[in-house]
């Protein structure tokens, strides 16, 4: 029986035209080898410098038969789009990624940001899990496709993009120069979805379905400049300081979105039975004030329930004995989606309970945070093959605190979701934005995998 069995497996694997029968392994050292190039290459946003990566992605795409298109928006700046033709039955799947890379402090990493050098089982670099390492496993899926010669349903679309650390223009570009190429596309598989791993386990598979909107605010204080050894109660920094202590004790109102409401339920299991009867009842369960105030008081579930505030900068006289004539304060607002900047604006100023007070948006532009839903067949897929690979694994839907390019292609109509196929420790995340960015070679391995078997299964 048992061989049986495993005679049916074989013939299974061998069937023309699945991928059991692929040769991992070439695949999966190219990978790593890329990466490592590609970490070399010094996207640092500001200047970016992305047309340097397009390049390498342009010149790898030509050898494997693929063309590619560079759009040089500016001196330097660029975007590459790639496309693998399918037979027009489904509308296309969008791989985005972004090419730029904030910037890092050479003296506090191991090894040099830029080296790419693999040390100890990790391929270090600026960008190695944001999101270049994402990136190239996304290429790389793009050249299997290529190469085995899978049947397409739809076409994959490969998007590189620069200056998504910065301003966006990369995307926004895009979007408005190549909007009719992104708006056919019903999905977008883009950065997002960190896996997090403790104690060697992993605990849910976070799929961002939606994400929060930056609304930063400036608040300005003006009054009668003096000597600081004669207080002036008015001043501009005392009253800042009164209404921003006011500000930074406000606890906003409570909204549980529905698909916070599923994230909750859906970790339920894992937590101790009391705490999990709240979690599955979350819409119930914020209205029991003790609750509430653990929930408020831990960062990785107070954001998922409100609009928050962050105190980030401050600014005043630069000398200890001058009382400045003006002082400034920045707030770092996040939105939940779909919420009326205008709306929270009023808020706040009853908060500051100050009208000498001037309250003013720091950026020019605000982006409306939105969100996709999980009844898809891209959800499902992802929920397939990740439960093949990591049967013990939860996946769940996750909010994500910061913004990504999935704001945009949404409002063109796609269904985009940050979806990462890396596991990774909490001292690996601290890499991102932070030193000694790495990602294990066992990650790529496995990720390229998972990346595939997602991907080939929406388009074959
Ligand atoms: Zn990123």
């Amino acid at each position: 029986m048992r061989n049986l069995v495993l005679l049916f497996a074989c013939l299974l694997a061998a069937l023309p035209g699945t991928s059991g029968e692929i040769r991992w392994e070439p695949y999966q050292d190219l990978a790593v080898q890329q990466l490592q190039r590609y970490l070399q290459i010094n996207t640092t946003n500001p200047p970016g410098s992305e047309l340097l990566a397009a390049r390498f992605f342009q010149e790898w795409f030509a050898a494997e038969g693929i063309p590619a298109e560079i759009f040089e928006f500016a001196p330097g700046r660029a975007n590459l789009v790639a496309r693998l033709r399918g037979d027009g039955s489904r509308r296309p799947l969008i791989l985005l990624s972004h090419m730029d890379v904030v910037s890092s402090d050479p003296g506090r990493w191991r090894v040099h940001p830029f080296s790419g050098a693999l040390v100890a089982g990790d391929i270090y670099g600026r960008g190695a899990l944001d999101t270049k390492g994402l990136g190239l496993l996304q290429a790389m899926t793009f050249v299997m496709l290529k190469r085995e010669g899978v049947p397409l349903r739809r076409d994959v679309i490969f998007v590189a993009t620069a200056d998504e650390e910065v301003h966006v223009r990369g995307a926004d570009w895009l979007a408005e120069n190549q909007r009719a190429l992104l708006a056919e596309a019903e999905y977008v598989l883009n950065e997002g979805g960190d896996n997090l791993l403790e104690d060697g386990t992993i605990n849910f598979f976070g799929i961002d379905t939606a994400e929060k909107a930056p609304f930063w605010l400036r608040v300005r204080a003006r009054g009668r400049p003096g000597h600081g050894s004669r207080p002036l109660r008015d001043s501009a920094p005392h009253r800042l300081a009164r209404a921003l202590a006011r500000v930074v004790d406000w606890e906003t109102p409570i909204k549980v979105l529905p698909g916070v409401e599923k994230f909750f339920h859906d970790l339920a299991p894992q937590e101790p039975p009391e705490r999990g009867e709240k979690f599955r009842h979350i819409r119930e369960a914020v209205h029991d004030p003790e609750f509430l105030a653990t929930l408020t008081r831990d960062e990785a579930y107070n954001y998922l329930l409100r609009n928050t505030v962050s105190l980030t900068v401050l600014q005043g006289s630069q000398q200890t004995n001058v009382i400045p004539g003006e002082a400034v304060a920045h707030l770092d607002v996040r939105l939940l989606p779909r919420e009326d900047p205008q709306e929270f604006l009023q808020q706040l100023r009853v908060v500051l309970a100050d009208d000498t007070l001037e309250v003013g948006p720091v950026q020019d532009t605000f982006r409306v945070a939105n969100s996709s839903g999980t009844d898809t067949e891209l959800f499902r897929t992802i929920q397939a093959v990740l439960g093949e690979h990591f049967p013990r694994g939860l996946v769940t839907t996750r909010m994500l605190s910061g913004w990504t390019e999935c704001q945009i292609f949404r409002q063109l109509g796609c269904t985009c979701y940050g979806f990462s196929p890396f596991l990774v420790t909490r001292e690996e995340i601290a890499g991102v934005h932070g030193d000694n960015e790495r990602v294990s070679v066992e990650n790529v391995r496995r990720g390229l995998r998972v990346y595939f078997e997602v991907v080939e299964r929406m388009v074959r």
